[in-house]
């Protein structure tokens, strides 16, 4: 029935032909960059209207054959995550928080009408993949095997409604170190010309469509010089809410007076996991920690004032990311001289020690394979 949970469905090992060679592996192992390089298995999941989730399985990555009108491709129902493995200190692997990727994949799976994966069926698959594949882990600082499950509609037609058949997959990817000459600064570009996610869309869903929707605007930060594009709100375009795939923190003052604020959760930003592993773990250092509204303005004059002294942006795939230069139609600033400031670095060293398990992990974040 559709309401199958974890507990009735094992994911059946169909033991893969060939793996990569060794040798070609570590020569991969050396130099992963991001996204380029597949692990030798995948798991697969499907459902069905009538059969709820059946057929789990970890199977060789391949490709798949795709139907002309499949309807994921032409009415978008795609969802997706992204967390990371990281080696630990004893050779082992940990994940850092799958049940809130599984939690957040359910709740994208609400919004696009799709059929949520329970939670304990997403962690039993990333269990299975990173056991299976444990070999693809890096060993180097920095690097990581970076998860991305999935979900698609897989009913072919043209008919504009739910799909009645979906599959879930989950493959991995090693993952390089993300600054490899020293952690720079990047610079943005505060989109006014195009909106990422107005009240009662998509934004709070991690959906393909809304990375479509963003393309564009990133192009256009790209050609005014930035690195990265600064969404602002839909209504007002006075509001910051994220950062392409990252969501923001700004900081006021400096040592252990610092206060640090990210954008309240506006219904149009996404809830990143990270910045809600950093609202715990600067309190846990002793800031005040904040979420509120964020104007362009507070930005612009707080840095006039040196009132703000730092901003950085955070997520799954820098972890964290100081922000330099600011750039929009109105007016151009730079934020801390353009350096890394010490409260980034600190938020990033301890929040980083907790993934590689370098040091304790007083939230149970870390999820051992
Ligand atoms: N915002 C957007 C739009 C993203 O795609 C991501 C990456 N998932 C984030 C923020 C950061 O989320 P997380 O910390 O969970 O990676």
């Amino acid at each position: 029935s559709a309401a199958t949970t974890a507990a009735d469905l094992e994911i059946a090992l169909r033991p893969t032909a060939d793996p990569l060679p060794e040798a070609e592996r570590q020569a991969i192992l050396a130099d992963p960059g991001f996204g380029r390089y597949f692990t030798d298995h995948m798991v697969s999941i499907e459902w069905s209207r009538d059969r709820g989730w059946h057929d789990a399985q970890l199977v060789p990555y391949g490709p798949m054959q795709i139907d002309p009108a499949n309807m994921a491709i032409h009415y978008g129902q795609s969802i997706f995550e992204g967390l990371k493995a990281y080696r630990q200190p004893d050779g082992s692997v940990a994940t850092f928080r799958p049940y809130s990727n599984a939690r957040r994949f359910r709740h994208s799976a609400t919004r696009l009408a799709m059929p949520e994966l329970p939670e304990e069926l997403f962690v039993a698959a990333v269990e299975a993949l990173v056991r299976q594949d444990a070999a693809w882990v890096p060993t180097e600082d920095e690097q990581s095997l970076y998860l991305r499950p999935f979900m698609f509609a897989t009913e072919n037609g043209l008919g504009v409604k739910p799909a009645d058949e979906y599959r879930f997959l989950l493959i991995a990817s090693p993952a390089g170190a993300y600054f490899s000459g020293g952690i720079k600064p990047v610079s943005v570009w505060l989109s006014e010309d195009y909106v990422r996610a107005a009240p009662g869309g998509t934004g709070e869903a991690k959906c393909a469509g809304n990375y479509a929707a963003s393309l564009i605007a990133q192009a256009q930060a790209a050609e005014k010089g930035c690195d990265q594009v600064v969404w602002l709100d839909a209504h007002e375009h006075r509001w910051i809410e994220e950062m392409g795939g990252m969501n923001l923190y700004f900081v006021q003052g400096e040592g252990a007076n610092a206060r640090i604020l990210t954008p309240e959760l506006s219904g149009s930003l996404l809830a990143g996991i990270t910045r809600d592993s950093l609202l715990q773990l600067a309190a846990d250092l002793g800031y005040t920690v904040e979420e509120a509204k964020i104007s362009v303005d507070d930005w612009r004059e707080g840095n006039a004032d040196g009132s703000l002294s730092e901003v950085f942006a955070c997520g799954t795939a820098a972890v964290i990311t100081p922000v330099g230069d600011v750039k929009s139609r109105h007016a151009d600033w730079t934020v801390g001289g353009g350096e890394a400031g010490a409260v980034t670095m600190r938020l990033r060293k301890a929040l980083l020690d907790i993934q590689t398990g370098a040091a304790p992990d007083p939230h149970n974040w870390r999820h051992p394979i």
